[in-house]
């Protein structure tokens, strides 16, 4: 018997052998690309979570960003926060709704004592820092040399 020629058998079983094997590259291709999808979903679902956690330890001790904060709640975002001028200056805040609670409450809203000297800033002028390490509560600083003495007397 010559090795060309396969016996019908033969030819049956080697497309066995085939079909076999592409049924498990197949399997597997399916089992990758679920995994895939589960992990984008995790991903995705707490990515946001994550870098908020993050970021209230991060921050702390360093300037926060005004795009991550909203002035009338004074916490730190999980998200953008959307930039609103109110009598010539910008203001930063969740969503529209807390911009029109600054504007119906602008004098109480706007303005608040920095932590250190306990002068009264606006928070369109302040710098800003995190209140505590790991919580978002936002403190409003009137210069550098405050916001310093500040984090310095919370480290000792
Ligand atoms: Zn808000």
């Amino acid at each position: 018997m010559s090795k060309k020629k396969l016996t019908k058998r033969e030819l049956q079983e080697r497309q066995i052998f085939e079909d076999k094997k592409n049924k498990r590259t197949l399997r597997i291709s399916f089992g990758l690309l679920f995994v895939f999808i589960i992990l984008y979903l995790v991903f995705h679902t707490f990515w946001y979570d994550t870098k908020f956690a993050y970021r209230q330890y991060a921050f702390y001790g360093k300037e926060v960003p005004t795009e991550l904060v909203c002035m009338n709640g004074d916490k730190l975002l999980n998200h953008k926060s959307l930039k609103l001028s109110y009598k010539g200056k910008d203001y930063f805040f969740c969503n529209r709704d807390c911009y029109e609670h600054l504007v119906n409450h602008y004098k109480e809203d706007a303005f608040i004592p920095d932590p250190l000297s306990g002068d009264t800033v606006c928070k369109a002028d302040a710098l800003l820092g995190l209140k505590n390490k790991g919580e978002p509560e936002i403190v409003y600083f009137q210069n550098r040399k405050t916001f310093n003495q500040y984090y310095k007397s919370k480290n000792k």
